[in-house]
């Protein structure tokens, strides 16, 4: 099978690090653009209603040539090795990833033609999706065993983001990121609390670090 990119999805991940590591985590929006040759109202009828579409992409820039069959989850602090087949790493043999996201609209842009406006994507800006299909209410399994991932269900970290530095983003970037920063978006658990991170959301830069379970914002600059 050939497989090429339907669409590519564009956000305010414009880099690896601060990326949510599942998807609707975080109410961040994305807007998806199909390529040319798949640029077809026909497609997309009664897309809009469903709620949630599950996206198949490429890992677009996890590409590698070696098969490594285990992987450290970052969530297990980065030194507890799983099966790849039994994690959602972007390193795996093939770099295909599937993430549910909320369908917003669809919207007409006059340059574009039909757009997905969709929330709560784990992806990179610029990623190509490979497939989209609607989100049946019975994928959903409430009762599902998730293994490791069981054990940080509910890890959220709290927020210290100073009024006068959250102030210097727009409005409808302030909760996504609030929402991102509570994920922990630090490589893996790390103790020293003297280190700060930096990452580019959209056209800032967020530098924070993190003292416990307390994570402090300690600047928001516009990036180059
Ligand atoms: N929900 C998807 C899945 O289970 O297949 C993705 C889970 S994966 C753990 C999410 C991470 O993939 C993000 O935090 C980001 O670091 C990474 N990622 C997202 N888009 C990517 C891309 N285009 N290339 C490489 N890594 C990407």
């Amino acid at each position: 099978m050939v497989i090429e990119p339907v669409a590519h999805l564009y956000n305010d991940y414009v880099e690896k690090f601060g990326i949510p590591r599942q998807s609707l985590r975080v109410p961040a929006r994305a807007k998806i653009v199909f390529v040319e040759k798949y640029r077809v109202p026909e497609a997309l009828r009664e897309i809009e209603h469903f709620s949630h579409l599950w996206l198949l992409f490429d890992f677009s820039q996890a590409h590698r040539g070696d098969f490594s069959p285990t992987v450290r989850p970052p969530r297990l602090g980065g030194n507890r090795r799983v099966g790849v087949f039994a994690s959602r790493s972007p390193f795996r043999p093939n770099s295909i990833g599937l993430s549910a996201v909320r369908l917003l609209a669809v919207e007409k842009d006059a340059r574009l033609g039909h757009c997905l406006i969709v929330e709560g994507a784990d992806l990179l800006n610029g990623t190509p999706i490979y497939d989209i299909k609607p989100y049946l209410a019975g994928d959903s399994i409430p009762q599902a065993v998730c293994g490791y991932a069981d054990e940080f269900t509910d890890y959220a970290l709290s927020v210290d983001f100073p009024p006068r530095l959250l102030e210097l983003l727009p409005p409808q970037m302030r909760a996504p990121l609030v929402a991102l920063l509570r994920e922990d978006p630090r490589p893996s658990y790390q103790e020293d609390n003297t280190r700060v991170y930096r990452f580019r959301y959209g056209n800032f830069e967020i530098g924070f670090s993190v003292e416990g379970d307390l994570l402090h914002v300690l600047s928001v600059d516009a990036a180059d």
